[in-house]
């Protein structure tokens, strides 16, 4: 063909992190099939989802069933019974959002990479390390990324510091994927701070926000003056068990503007052109999900998996490695004993223990000497994991 493609996809790493990894755990168990390799790699929630969640989607499949409820395309935006739960959910937690400025979709994922198309050729802000669909969305549309360095010395958390005031994308994750890292209430002020002053957007993923367990805030909007600068992304994934399930949603507020345009205002044009809405059925498990029984039943759920959490880091305590997250988060960031690279390190946990984990390596090259384990497995996996790594570390 003679087209013209997209060339920045030349400047992708070759292949996406966790689609590497998982290459080369098939690969190990592919040549040796009698050795059980358990996965604490892909942050991938393994309980069923919960009863009150079932019940919605059985109720709601039995609506599809009928005629006189049945429902055909979804609104873009969202159904406004979970728009106005979504918003119920942020009031619980003390933070005042409109339903209309709630926008249901697919995944964070789905979110955090298409909303590149409504902004145009700003620097962008990616702290390193950080969950890579920020960089590579962007890298994507050829865009100037700066990287913030995140490591022991800041731990983890990059600060706005001796940044030059100019109009500024910025990535944030907090909790944050893969450090498990979470920002103050002041630190966030911070970032709000300059970010208002230089004109910049904030383009907050709060994925683990129901994991946090402390004085933190599980949103930008908790920070006053966050409205005019924050986009929030957010998903029901992991705090109630949606990764194949799917249902996600981003907020826009209604002060958000540059040039005089509101960024609401254009991702509803974006989302009305290029989406077509999540599932009914899906958006009935959703707004279970965070009913009072549904809510319960999720945090019952993150509380096992945080019972796996604390089990690895007592390892890890006991063997005098350093890790961080485990806390707030369900991954647990170590650093890779007898100086080992991120790679090296992940070969020789799969050949020698048959345990898989992510190196760090992959979020950016502030993680190079760091691995990433999960508490997502199952207690039984986890609890066996841990005996092969007391073994050898
Ligand atoms: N944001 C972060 C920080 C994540 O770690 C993940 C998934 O691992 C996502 C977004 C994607 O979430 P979703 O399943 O809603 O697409």
């Amino acid at each position: 063909m003679n087209i013209k493609i997209n060339e920045n996809y030349d400047n992708l790493k070759e292949s996406y992190l966790f689609s590497e990894t998982a290459k080369r755990i098939n690969k190990y168990s592919a040549e040796n099939p009698d050795k059980k390799v358990i996965k604490l790699s892909i942050g991938d929630v393994t309980l069923p989802l919960t009863k009150t969640v079932i019940a919605a989607m059985h109720k709601a499949v039995d609506e599809m069933a009928d005629k006189d409820t049945f429902r055909g395309y979804p609104p873009e935006y969202g159904y406004d019974f979970l728009r106005e739960a979504i918003a119920g959910y942020y009031e619980r937690h003390g933070v005042k959002i409109d339903a209309d400025e709630v926008f249901v979709s697919d995944g964070a994922k789905s979110d955090c990479g298409n909303i590149v198309d409504i902004l145009g050729d700003n620097d962008i802000l990616i702290p390193d390390p950080v969950y890579p669909v920020y960089m590579d969305s962007n890298i994507m549309s050829g865009r100037n990324i700066q990287l913030l360095q995140a490591n022991i010395d800041n731990n983890f958390l990059p600060m706005p510091d001796g940044l030059e005031k100019k109009p500024y994308i910025i990535y944030l994750c907090s909790p944050n994927n893969p450090t498990g890292a979470v920002y103050t209430k002041e630190q966030l002020a911070k970032w709000v701070g300059f970010a208002n002053e230089s004109g910049s957007l904030i383009i907050f993923d709060a994925a683990y926000e129901s994991f946090i367990n402390g004085d933190y805030p599980r949103s930008i909007y908790a920070v006053e003056g966050a409205r005019t600068c924050a986009v929030e992304i957010c998903s029901f994934s992991k705090m109630a068990g949606f990764t194949g399930t799917r249902c996600s949603w981003s907020v826009f507020p209604k002060e958000l503007e540059a040039g005089g345009k509101s960024l609401k205002k254009m991702w509803e044009r974006r989302q009305a052109t290029k989406f077509n809405g999540v599932p009914y059925i899906i958006q009935r498990a959703a707004e279970a999900a965070i009913s009072p029984d549904g809510y319960k039943e999720a945090m019952e759920n993150i509380k096992y998996y945080m019972g796996n959490a604390k089990l690895i880091s007592e390892l890890l305590k006991e063997k005098g490695i350093w890790f961080s997250g485990g806390v707030c988060s369900p991954y647990i960031w170590l650093k890779c004993p007898n100086g080992m690279d991120s790679w090296t390190f992940f070969d020789w946990l799969l050949e020698n223990a048959q345990v898989g984990g992510t190196p760090g390596a992959g979020f950016g090259a502030e993680g190079e000497g760091y691995f990433r384990l999960t508490a997502f497995g199952s207690r039984e996996n986890t609890e066996e994991a841990i005996e092969r790594l007391k073994k050898i570390l």
